[in-house]
């Protein structure tokens, strides 16, 4: 099979949203009147960010996730994105098994594949992603204000965990193991999440590298720092509501785990019952974890208000 026959087989389908789609020189797409594009790319590489043994389908679905997850840390509508290919081979049960996954969750978003380029080399995977958001609505890193409340989505840390049960540095019950793999593997970006919170978050970024690095880049751009309570974030792995984690490995896996695509955010403390309200809404489980400070950095505190020492890093691929 051939470059232009893989092209049409796996990744040609009838143009939606956009005016011209696959099979053009350049895709042609229209924004909305009085909207802003949000455009996001990110590259996932065989051996760095995946393992090689992991299912096609999965990890269709995790390239389209992460790049899902940088539009709804900035509350953007997703609507086209472009693939980038290195295959070292043409294997059709491989192209299958992506192109369902990553079709899948591109429908239940309503985000359309409209281009990309497609060559032979070490298996690579990079999507361009572009969405739309309101005039100067979009959320971004830099609103955060002293006295915020800081919140985080869904779970976090279970990816983190698997990754240590791959490595071979911890052995998992069965029933654990299936569930932080799925984690990892298949993460849920909190797209609508993301878009509801426009107007209500001040600022906010998704935790792709770690809770703590995530949410300093948050603190960075803002010149504020964090407060965060150790109570509220003792629960936050999924699997511990039936897998006692050992406390240290927990620790490391909530606050600098990494993978998780979950949003961190931060809102005035009046927006309280706006947060909640939009959390049911979307079906979506938010934590309040601390408060915006005025003293640079985080200070992680334990149930007596006592700073504990925080010997966490987050994920730096040349560090
Ligand atoms: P060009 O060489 O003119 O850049 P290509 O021959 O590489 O175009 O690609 C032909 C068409 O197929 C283009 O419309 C391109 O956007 C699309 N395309 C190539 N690879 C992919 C891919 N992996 N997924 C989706 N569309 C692709
Ligand atoms: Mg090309």
């Amino acid at each position: 099979m051939g470059e232009f026959e893989l092209i049409e087989r796996f990744f040609k389908r009838p143009a939606r949203q956009a005016d011209v789609g696959i099979g053009d020189d350049c895709a042609i797409w229209s924004p909305q009147l009085g909207h802003q594009l949000a455009i996001s790319t990110d590259m996932l590489v065989e051996g760095r960010h995946f393992l090689s043994t992991v299912d096609p389908f999965r990890l269709g679905h995790k390239s389209l996730a992460v790049n899902l997850s940088d539009l709804a840390a900035c509350g953007a509508t997703p609507r086209v994105f472009l693939l980038s290919l290195a295959l070292p081979r043409s294997d059709e049960t491989w192209l299958n098994g992506f192109s369902q996954g990553l079709f899948q969750l591109a429908d239940a978003h309503g985000c359309e594949l409209v281009g990309g380029d497609t060559t032979q080399g070490p298996l690579t995977i990079s999507i361009t992603i572009m969405g739309e958001v309101p005039t100067s609505q979009a959320v971004l890193r830099s609103g955060a204000r002293i006295g915020d409340d800081v919140y985080v989505s869904g779970h976090l840390g279970d990816a983190r965990l698997a990754l240590e049960a791959f490595r071979g540095n911890i052995s998992l019950p069965q029933a654990t193991f299936d569930a932080a793999r799925l984690r990892m593997e298949m993460p849920s970006p909190r797209v609508a999440l993301g878009q509801s919170l426009r107007g209500v978050a001040s600022a906010m970024a998704d935790i792709s590298d770690g809770l703590l690095g995530d949410l300093g880049h948050i603190l960075k751009a803002s010149r504020l720092g964090a407060d965060i309570d150790l109570r509220a974030t003792s629960d936050l792995m999924a699997t511990s509501a039936y897998w006692k984690c050992p406390p240290e490995l927990a620790s490391i896996c909530i606050f600098s785990g990494g993978d998780d695509y979950e949003l961190v955010f931060s809102a005035p403390a009046s927006a309280q019952a706006l947060v909640a309200k939009v959390a049911a809404q979307t079906a979506t489980r938010v934590t309040r974890i601390g408060q915006i400070t005025a003293t640079p950095g985080i200070v992680l505190r334990d149930e007596n208000g006592q700073p504990v020492q925080n010997l966490h890093r987050s994920f730096d691929h040349f560090a």
